[in-house]
């Protein structure tokens, strides 16, 4: 069971970020945000994997007039991701968006700062201070280790936000190296108990960021650290909201609604065709997901432990499988029945028919 560090709650439209809430994930449209079609159709299709925020890029006032219309056809929380202009940031309050992300360092002057910081707290919203890798190196501070910088750049946008009695402030501290990442955000943790959004920045195409992701956001998460995240994936943004969800699950941290397969790599050992059999089982498995544990291992080292501590499982022997279910032996089975038997099993335990 991982021991939350407790951070101070932040209202994101109708969802809470920190505190008790649970961690949440998030993606970002990939879409031209004044192509309001195309980005609601996106923001649906992610609404319906599981995202539960979604941020757009607001990089004209165009694409700023176009906030309230998303927003009005969305069921998620919207973010206004804003760099440079606070005039784009003020225009993204008044169309009503849940929260806007900002970088205070790339707005150059204070008191244009200082008026998007009242108008989001005349409107009760929160600001995410996002501080990149990239943008400390732009602004050519090369002298301290990039975590230190970053920490010390965001602390110091937050007794300014203070300053002007706002408090509704979640942090994020991105890098695109790992340790860089685990390192910025395991400092400002002990410094504040502002929520932390979770991220390793331009973490590459899916295969090289689902591993950066999985061990920079995933190793913060089971220390305790971190409110909600988002997998920076290059390409299609379902990917990015897949690859959250997992990460939560395979810490405990959400509940899983989906089947979880136990399968072995299989070895010299193997004497079934484990992986057609996995793969045959997976694509039949009922579409409405029980959150139940299936074990498919292919011989006697671990085979056993595994499906009976599965709620189902087999154990391949020398063309044939022994069927654990809920932790008990039940019978064995040849290898060319082993899919039906198991998925009638299956059926069974999830009350639903089989097609
Ligand atoms: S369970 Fe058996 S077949 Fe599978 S990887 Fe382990 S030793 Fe090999």
């Amino acid at each position: 069971m991982i021991a939350r560090k407790r951070t101070r709650p932040v209202q994101v439209g109708g969802v809470e970020i920190g505190g008790d809430a649970p961690i949440t994930v998030q993606s970002m449209t990939k879409t031209h945000t004044t192509d309001v079609k195309a980005t609601v159709e996106q923001i649906k299709e992610l609404e319906d994997l599981g995202c539960e925020i979604i941020r757009v890029a607001v990089p004209t006032r165009e694409a700023a007039r176009c906030l309230g219309e998303i927003k009005r056809q969305i069921k998620i929380p919207l973010v206004a991701d804003i760099h440079f202009s606070s005039q784009m940031a003020l225009e993204a309050i008044r169309q009503g968006v849940d929260k806007i992300r900002i970088n205070p360092g790339n707005m150059k002057d204070k008191a244009k700062v200082e008026e998007v910081v009242r108008a989001a707290k005349n409107k009760g919203i929160p600001i995410r201070i996002g501080v990149n890798s990239g943008s400390i190196r732009a602004q050519g501070e090369e002298r301290r280790p990039m975590a230190e910088l970053m920490v010390s750049a965001i602390l110091k946008y937050c007794e300014h936000f203070e300053s002007l009695g706002f408090r509704d402030i979640v942090l994020s501290l991105k890098a695109s190296d790992v340790t860089t990442t685990m390192e910025a955000y395991r400092a400002v943790a002990k410094e504040c108990n502002y929520p932390l959004h979770l991220g390793v920045t331009a973490a590459g195409l899916a295969a090289s960021s689902i591993i950066k992701s999985a061990i920079g956001i995933g190793g913060l998460l089971a220390e305790g650290i971190g409110d909600t995240l988002r997998v920076s994936i290059t390409g299609n943004p379902t990917e990015e909201v897949k690859a959250g969800k997992q990460i939560l699950e395979a810490l405990g941290l959400k509940e899983t609604n989906g089947w979880e397969l136990v399968s072995c790599p299989t070895c010299g050992r193997c004497e079934i065709d484990l992986m057609k059999i996995v793969e045959e089982v997976k694509d039949r498995l009922p579409p409405e997901k029980k959150g139940l544990q299936i074990a498919i291992m292919g011989c006697a080292v671990n085979g056993p432990g595994e499906a009976q501590e599965s709620d189902i499982g087999i154990a391949g022997g020398k063309g044939f499988g022994l069927l654990f279910k809920r932790g008990q032996r039940v019978r064995k089975i040849p290898e060319s029945e082993m899919v039906t038997q198991l998925l009638k099993e299956i059926y069974e335990m999830t009350d639903k028919r089989q097609p």
